[in-house]
């Protein structure tokens, strides 16, 4: 077996663990990186396809109540690391940022492979050791005969297993969906053995099924819906107020960014009772009276399809979706029609699987840590990312937090290593 004595061993080279890294060497103290995976940043980069979005340009206090439930425990994170910091810390790569209409802040030519190759040249020269392929098994043992590198990781790498002697470990393994980037959530049980609580991962900004009839999946699956506003109440009182947006009907159900943003909600409720019943309004900018005006208007002898045409512009998929949840009945039903234009309940059955969301919850539990994110159970192993107990809607949050949590949790690693021991 091969083994190797580090300072400190980063585990995981997504945005987190590499902001750990980049933390810990600007510090001085000699870091080794270990990935799974042939190359680091692979959900960093998959983020980049439709356009990186880095952080959110808001004011702190709409930005830090992003983290909803979570929020005291983040709040701290971010005051290490804000959304301006953020946007400075990609200036200084060479990488120029702009805000865009939605306030969102992307790189200026959108993509993830600048930033992350100008980011990977950086950490190099500042002496970071990459050891790509380096699976970690959950292995941590307390390293009695070595004082002061208390712990002895495991590794299962191409020419064999590898023991690394660290006197910190910042885990930074990622939460549980996209698992053929790495984030596989197998750390899940190895840290709960260990008695560091953990939240089970769930998707989280993920799609949720339906139930399509064969006739609407096969016509209208990848079809967007445009300039719709969606509502949800769950059976907790717990609000997701009135919004517009657009949203994709898939072969099974809905997602997009108007159901990401209420899917923490949507999911939690379906968890509880089964199902969730979303409110979409089909035409946000009429109001109910004049909708029901206008369905009510006398319509001679066109067809019902058309009179919404003529008289509402509803058409394709909106339109379809009206038929899809009323039925051939409900849609003699006049004023059945114009409330559910306004208000139709679309059952929501199940999330989709945790692989396909944009990210998950769940994770090492934050009690589970201290404030510089060292588990208690574990003193010298650090956690950070999207492995913690935390989530936020799409909009630059994800990557915020993530990259916040990896400077938190190696300045509290810096701080373990120079607290004196007996
Ligand atoms: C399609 C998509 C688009 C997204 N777009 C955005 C966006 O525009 N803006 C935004 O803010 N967020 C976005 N996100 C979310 C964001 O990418 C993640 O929240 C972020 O990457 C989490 O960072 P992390 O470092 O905690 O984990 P990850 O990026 O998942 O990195 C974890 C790393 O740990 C490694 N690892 C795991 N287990 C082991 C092990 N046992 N041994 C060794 N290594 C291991 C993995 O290989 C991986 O490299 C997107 C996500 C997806 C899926």
């Amino acid at each position: 077996m091969n083994s190797l004595l580090a300072d400190i061993a980063v585990i995981g080279g997504g945005p987190a663990g590499l902001m750990a890294a980049e933390t810990l060497s600007a510090a001085g103290a000699q870091v080794h990186l270990f990935d799974a995976m042939p190359s680091v940043g692979r959900k960093f980069l998959l983020a980049g396809r439709g356009g990186l979005n880095l952080t959110h340009s808001e004011a702190a206090e709409p930005f830090a109540s992003r983290f909803g439930e979570r929020r005291a425990q983040v709040e701290p994170w971010l005051a290490a690391l804000g959304p301006q910091q953020l946007r400075e810390w990609a200036h200084g790569l060479g990488v120029e940022t702009f805000v865009g209409t939605s306030g969102r802040v992307f790189p200026k030519d959108m993509k993830a492979a600048p930033l992350l190759r100008a980011w990977l040249h950086r950490l190099r020269a500042a002496g970071v050791q990459f050891h790509m392929r380096h699976r970690w098994l959950g292995v941590l043992d307390a390293n009695a005969d070595m004082p002061g590198a208390p712990w002895t990781l495991g590794f299962a790498a191409p020419a064999g297993d590898v023991a690394v002697q660290a006197r910190a470990v910042v885990l930074a393994l990622g939460g549980g969906s996209w698992a053929r980037l790495g984030s596989d959530g197998a750390w899940v049980p190895w840290l709960a053995d260990r008695g560091v609580g953990v939240a089970p991962l769930l998707p989280a900004n993920c799609g949720f099924d339906v139930g399509w009839s064969p006739y609407f999946s096969e016509r209208f699956a990848g079809q967007p819906f445009k300039s719709v506003a969606i509502e949800f109440r769950d059976s907790r009182g717990r609000a997701f107020t009135h919004r517009k947006g657009e949203f994709i009907a898939t072969a099974s159900g809905v997602e997009g960014s108007l159901i990401y943003a209420a899917s923490g909600l949507l999911r939690d409720e379906i968890a509880a009772h089964g199902s969730a019943d979303l409110m979409v309004d089909l035409l946000p900018d009429r109001s109910a009276e004049q909708v029901r005006a206008e369905v009510l208007h006398p319509r001679g002898s066109r067809s019902l399809a058309n009179h919404l045409k003529g008289r509402l512009g509803l058409e394709g998929i909106k339109s379809a979706l009206l038929f899809e949840v009323l039925g051939r009945e409900g849609m003699h039903d006049m004023e059945r029609v114009a409330a559910a234009i306004k208000a139709l309940p679309l059952k929501l059955m199940a999330a989709r699987p945790i692989d396909e969301a944009i990210s998950s919850a769940g994770g090492v539990r934050l009690d589970a840590l201290d404030a510089r994110l060292m588990a208690r159970a574990l003193p010298g192993v650090f956690c950070a990312g999207e492995m913690l107990d935390w989530e936020a809607p799409t909009g630059g949050y994800l990557l915020t937090a993530s990259m916040a949590s990896g400077v938190v949790a190696a300045r509290g690693s810096l701080d373990w290593l120079a607290q004196p021991r007996a």
